[in-house]
């Protein structure tokens, strides 16, 4: 145990904790050079194509004489609760820090959360190659914000590879070892994944204990019991062994096939010699977005059921119940952490599992209290009561923090106001404005990041945590296609914004929704009162009809072009509706 070193990297989203990773498992030979790729960790199609870690990565490495467990998380605010966990599971942080852009948003929560844990801390600046980047400025924001020796902070390029050699060291003599635990065997399950052969795969940190192949082990939380079927480490790909030692992270197979007997958080111990206490486990994440899926064939519902609970798996993060939707048929009513999470889960599900699936626009939960007294929590627009029906809504509140350049304050307060924003305090890091603030997380919903972004030109940066909740005045906006309700494409407005939202959505679905050969009406309705409307002319579609001559490869790449748009439409009444009107919301 005293050679085991057991850490991870923090930083703001693309300050280059996938990469430094990669230096890490190349200076330690884990990987040989043949098999070497950018962003090595970053193993899911979508994370390559996306740039960004989704997903907590442990790699295992070896380092004169030290077993170093480095283990890679995301820089995403949707993701935080993969950080979290993996902060369970070490005793030490490298808190990683682009020495171009400085502190930002999620560099300050990072800290916060390897803070709390009490980990050792090491601060790195990376990108030191690059000639913007401002060092010794950096460095002395770094020890004035947090506190750090400037002669500790270690100067990297992740890219080239300069003073690498001086993280692996600093890990080794800086990191504590693994503590001595004496409540008997334990491991906590910091994530866990489906195998078609081995059944659920747990990956652990062991605090207490060995676990070998073949031993009989049960679940302190859940109450099940199963058989460890094979043990191993992450190199980074599994690799089995005999057994894992206390102080060690790596992966245990159960064999157990029912993904519900396994929980993210749960403790692990030996049912021959059972552990006194669980480990602290993860405070329950709370969803705070949510939308339908809904698969595009109908009979696929049991499919996207069992997609659902093998994902969640992999993704504590992600709930779900079932729900009906008189437009879009059976499907689940969805709870994410944020849009980008709701996008990543989306996509997970269409690729890994080959589903096709519409989704309903995201929204947050409200709390009503009825005219009646009694209070319900709503997260889903169809089900929204009638203003006649409520006494009170709230919503949920967020308390933010906006770390942006000087030059774009303008502009990010004016953004923050037009969203509801309350500004709370601001405060200054070299010329970054730090702005603390609270919002109702609705307005995060409808695209608040991209726009941030958009009118800082990439500059700021941007966090939050659920802060409570406050009376909103909120009423359910009906969407009417050729006169009839479309339950799925309803939404919850404040009372201020409905006319606004209600045309700019009319005339939105009007671009989206394609011509048929009758007239279409759109119409966007509060309460019963028409508020917008937007018609469609008839038109017979033939795509055909444009082509002239015989170009036989031409035509078929239409037509099949033209079946896969199909895939994606569901038919509403005598309407089709493609899958991007149910998110138009987002882009109005
Ligand atoms: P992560 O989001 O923190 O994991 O960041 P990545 O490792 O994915 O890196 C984000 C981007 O920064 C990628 O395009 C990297 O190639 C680049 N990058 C990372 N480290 C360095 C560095 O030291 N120098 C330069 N010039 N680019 C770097
Ligand atoms: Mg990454």
């Amino acid at each position: 145990m005293e050679n085991t070193r057991n850490f991870c990297i923090l930083a703001h989203i693309d300050h280059g904790k996938s990469t430094l990773a990669d230096r890490l498992i190349e200076k330690t030979g884990t990987v040989k050079p043949e098999k070497m790729r950018g962003q090595l960790l970053d193993q899911m199609d979508i994370e390559r194509e996306r740039g960004i870690t989704i997903k907590l990565a442990p790699v295992r490495m070896e380092y004169q004489g030290y077993i170093l467990n480095l283990i890679d998380t995301p820089g995403h605010v949707d993701f935080t609760y993969e950080v979290s966990r993996s902060l369970a599971a070490v005793e030490g942080a490298i808190l990683l820090v682009d020495a171009t852009q400085g502190i930002q948003a999620q560099t300050l929560s990072n800290y916060y959360l390897a803070e709390k844990q009490s980990l050792k801390i090491i601060p790195v600046l990376n990108k030191i190659d690059l000639p913007a980047a401002e060092p010794d400025r950096v460095a002395a924001n770094l020890s004035s914000t947090f506190g750090f020796l400037l002669e500790t902070i270690i100067r990297i390029s992740a890219k080239t590879g300069e003073n690498v050699e001086k993280v692996l060291q600093a890990v080794v003599n800086q990191v504590p070892a693994p503590h001595q635990d004496d409540k008997g065997p334990r491991a906590l399950i910091f994530d866990s994944h489906y195998d078609s052969f081995k059944g659920v795969i747990a990956s652990v940190r062991v605090f207490g204990g060995q676990f070998k192949k073949g031993a009989k082990v049960k679940f302190l939380a859940s109450g099940s019991s199963g058989e460890i079927v094979e043990a191993g480490i992450f190199s980074p790909e599994m690799v089995s062994i005999e057994s894992l030692v206390e102080g060690s992270i790596g992966y245990i197979a159960t064999g157990l096939k029912d993904a519900s007997q396994v929980r993210v958080g749960d403790t692990l111990t030996l049912a021959g010699n059972p552990a006194t206490e669980a480990l602290p486990g993860y405070r329950d994440i709370k969803p705070l977005v949510f939308a339908g899926f809904y698969p595009t064939e109908n009979d696929k519902f049991p499919a996207l059921k069992d997609a659902l609970e093998k994902l969640r798996l992999n993704d504590a993060a992600l709930s779900f119940e079932a729900d009906t939707s008189t437009a879009l048929g059976f499907g689940f009513r969805c709870g994410f952490l944020g849009l980008l999470h709701f996008e990543v889960v989306q996509e997970r599900i269409e690729r890994e599992y080959g589903l096709d699936l519409i989704a309903s626009s995201p929204t947050v939960r409200y709390k009503v209290t009825l005219t009646d007294g009694k209070e319900i929590e709503i997260s889903n627009p169809t089900k929204f009561p009638s203003s006649a029906e409520t006494r009170l809504i709230k919503e949920p509140i967020i308390s933010a923090t906006i770390v942006t350049r000087e030059t774009y304050l303008g502009a990010v307060l004016e953004l923050v106001n037009y969203r509801r924003g309350k500004v709370a305090e601001t405060n200054y890091i070299a010329s970054q404005v730090v702005i603390k603030l609270t919002m109702p997380l609705a307005e995060v919903v409808s695209d608040f990041y991209d726009k941030l972004k958009s009118i800082s030109s990439g500059y700021a940066s941007f966090d939050y945590d659920l802060a409570g909740w406050e009376s909103v005045e909120a009423v359910k906006m009906e969407i009417l296609v050729a006169k009839e309700p479309v339950d799925a494409l309803s939404q919850i407005v404040t009372r201020k914004k409905a006319d606004e939202i209600g045309k700019k959505l009319v005339e939105k679905l009007k671009e989206i929704i394609p011509r048929q050969n009758f007239e279409i009406s759109l119409q966007a309705a509060v309460g019963g009162k028409i508020l917008a409307r937007a018609d469609i002319p008839a038109f017979r579609k033939d795509v055909l009809a444009k082509l002239y001559g015989g170009d036989r490869t031409r035509k078929d790449k239409l037509l099949e072009k033209q079946k896969k748009g199909k895939k994606r439409m569901k038919s509403v009444g005598r309407v089709e509706i493609p899958q991007e009107a149910f998110l138009s919301v987002l882009k109005i």
